[in-house]
């Protein structure tokens, strides 16, 4: 079991990390990495014993060239041992592609909140929702697990607070649909330690049938102290970036997602097992800083682990 931490309280004793860089990283960065690139950071990665990835996403690549070459990406990383392989689809074509290029999951998405939606994918919430039930019925009996993620699940950046009932509404599709795993994204990091609390009772309460998974952007600097509430509450499935990679269209300068290795740092310390080893991870954020050509918001990375010690005979000082 897992240190308790505040005192009395159980935590989880693994939880699972899901590396979401490859897609919602690289969607928002300015720089179009080539598939070899990104095959050696999910390479790297795996190296550091990241088995799940959220790879990649089957829109028109019009719309995201960054991810133009999806199926690509899926065919090369499908077959890596042990490797769990989920993609985005918006769509019944986005679902045939990312079939026919062999992903293990598919993750539809929708947000919590009218404008976002209507920005995101330019439709009205309940035509996302009915659109995927076609979407489930072509997946039936393939054998692909369908997921739900749920953006703006803690605030939107055109409406302001979205309401729990908002997000209980679409976890009840989602579960309706057959989805086990409905992610909740904090797409321009508006979550604060009582929304997770109050989003996570809500759903317990309302669609048991479903897993929470927390997806949070440290936006505002709070990423893990979310998470330290989502593990206080139990909760045991979180998605991080390798560096922090990403950012958000709507807010510039805005950092990304939470970084994986401080994600793990933190799960170390705690003593909360993840199978991800913090070192190896460091170096696929080395390869992450170098590919995309400027310093990623993560800290550990650069810091180092705790207990990484210098040479007393450096001739800096730190005062206070
Ligand atoms: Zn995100």
């Amino acid at each position: 079991m897992a240190t308790p931490f505040p005192p009395g309280e159980r935590l989880p004793d693994r939880v699972h990390v899901t590396e979401v860089g490859p897609r919602d990283g690289l969607q928002n960065e300015p720089v179009v990495l080539a598939t070899a690139d990104k095959l050696a950071l999910v390479h790297s990665l795996v190296e550091a014993g990241v088995r799940e990835f959220e790879l990649t996403s089957f829109v028109s690549p019009r719309a995201v060239p960054a991810l133009a070459d999806a199926a690509e990406l899926v065919a090369a990383v499908r077959d890596v041992p042990g490797v769990h392989v989920s993609a985005l689809v918006p769509n019944l074509r986005g679902a045939e592609r990312a079939l026919a290029a062999g992903v293990d999951a598919v993750v539809l998405f929708v947000s919590a909140s009218e404008s976002h939606n209507a920005k995101n994918v330019n439709r009205r919430i309940e035509a996302s929702l009915a659109g995927f039930e076609a979407i489930a019925r072509h997946l039936e009996g393939s054998g692909i697990e369908l997921r739900g993620a749920i953006a703006t699940s803690f605030g939107c950046p055109f409406e302001g607070e979205v309401p729990v009932a908002a997000v209980g509404r679409i976890a009840r599709r989602f579960a309706d649909l057959g989805a086990r795993y409905v992610s909740l994204g904090d797409t321009t990091g508006m979550a604060t330690p009582p929304l997770v609390a109050e989003r996570i009772r809500h759903l317990r309460e309302a669609v048991p049938e479903i897993v929470p998974t927390l997806h949070f952007h440290n936006t505002r600097g709070i990423g893990l102290v979310n998470v330290m509430q989502g593990l206080r509450l139990g909760v045991d499935r979180y998605e991080s970036a390798i560096g922090g990679l990403g950012g958000c269209p709507f807010a510039p300068g805005a950092s990304g997602n939470i970084a994986s290795e401080d994600l793990i740092y933190l799960l170390d310390e705690m003593e909360i097992a993840t199978g991800i080893a913090l070192d190896g991870l460091i170096e696929a954020a080395r390869l992450a800083t170098r590919l995309m050509g400027r310093e990623l918001p993560a800290q550990v990375s650069k810091a180092g682990p705790r207990l990484a010690t210098h040479d007393a005979t450096c001739t800096l000082t730190a005062k206070g």
